[in-house]
């Protein structure tokens, strides 16, 4: 992907290429971000990487050209299968997500369609009801891309259903070794709990008294990504090896624990709690 005006959320960006390179790529992606990043910009680049053909760019796939037709296209707005929706007046309305319904509906030029909901975070309440609606039903290939300022106005249930990336960095894992450490941890975890292990084996995994603030919620962060890389190998299976709804309930948990921690419960509670709804 082109995102040289993004230098400063690199991470971030190779994780995204990665995921397209691995083929994980998901239904639905939230990109939060502060009013001076160009969300849009980065959406784009992203669509990019997704649609631009493997092969195209030296670098392969994941990666754009950013000169052939399709990224031409993309750049100015006139590619058939994306539909941008704006806000009308002062939010987002229940009518904008209709007619975006209709049109995933559309079989698609180039393999998939994709929605990009500008301002998501000034979606109606009607208007989110509606979305979530559309999130939960199978979305063969169609992508829908939220772009927030503070995805704290959206709904637990939508988020739980996207894949969250913050574009300012903040909140970004830390670099090296510890990160690496919280992600292990992550996936024993999470491990455990597919495995229904015991609860007092799954405490002594996590360990909370030790966590601080920022380790908590890189935990989760971590912890919703094992839960949706196997979301995405379950739907490649022709038997799915976990119920969906059940993966899906998780990813709810974690959003709700990260509600928790905003609040300031106690570390330690709030993910003992969650283990306990998520094991076994
Ligand atoms: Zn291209």
């Amino acid at each position: 992907m082109n995102f040289a005006d993004y230098e400063d959320n690199r991470k971030l960006i190779d994780r995204l290429e990665q995921s397209v390179q691995d083929g994980r790529i998901s239904h639905a992606y939230l990109f939060e971000g502060p009013e001076t990043v160009d969300k849009l910009a980065f959406a784009k680049s992203f669509i990019k990487g997704v649609l631009c053909p493997p092969g195209r760019s030296p670098a392969g796939r994941g990666e754009n050209c950013g000169r052939c037709e399709l990224c031409d296209k993309i750049d100015h707005d006139n590619h058939e299968d994306i539909i941008y929706i704006q806000k009308d007046g002062k939010s987002v309305k229940d009518e904008a997500i209709i007619a975006m319904q209709e049109r995933l509906k559309v079989k698609p030029l180039e393999g998939k369609n994709i929605a990009v909901i500008c301002d998501s975070d000034q979606m109606t309440a009607r208007a989110q009801n509606r979305l979530l609606k559309t999130l939960e039903e199978p979305l063969g290939k169609a992508m829908i891309i939220l772009l927030s300022e503070n995805m704290e106005n959206l709904t637990s249930t939508i988020l739980s259903r996207c894949v969250k990336f913050r574009i300012n960095g903040s909140s970004e894992p830390a670099e090296g070794k510890k990160a690496a450490n919280i992600r292990a941890k992550a996936e024993e975890i999470v491990g455990l709990c597919l495995k229904k292990a015991p609860y007092y084996q799954i405490r002594g995994k996590l360990n909370a008294r030790k966590l601080t603030d920022d380790d908590a919620s890189m935990l989760l962060d971590e912890m919703e990504r094992v839960y949706r890389n196997i979301i995405i190998d379950n739907d490649k299976n022709d038997v799915p090896l976990y119920d969906l709804d059940r993966l899906y309930d998780r990813i709810y948990a974690i959003e709700e624990t990260r509600k928790e921690l905003r609040l300031h419960v106690s570390i330690t509670y709030a993910l003992q709690n969650l283990i306990l709804k998520i094991g076994g």
